[in-house]
């Protein structure tokens, strides 16, 4: 899945720098590439969708269908 991308800056801590320099390099793996797994993971955490929610995983348990995100309130 090669979705296009856009350009964006952000500014981190010290410690955030120093961290993923230090995964990247170890890993062989483009901060880019953590950078957006932190970015979906938020989204996930802070789903926005206005979607129907779908697919009960377990009992009581809805996700939204777009980011698999846990619904807490009712949405429909
Ligand atoms: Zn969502």
């Amino acid at each position: 899945m090669t979705e296009k991308k856009v350009q964006t800056t952000v500014y981190l801590t010290r410690k955030q720098a120093d961290g993923l320099a230090r995964l990247t390099f170890q890993t062989n793996v483009p901060s880019a590439v953590y950078i957006r797994q932190g970015v979906d993971h938020v989204l996930r955490l802070h789903c926005t969708h206005e979607v129907v929610v779908d697919g009960t995983v377990t009992s009581g348990t809805k996700r939204c269908v777009e980011c698999g995100a846990v619904m807490k309130a009712k949405r429909k």
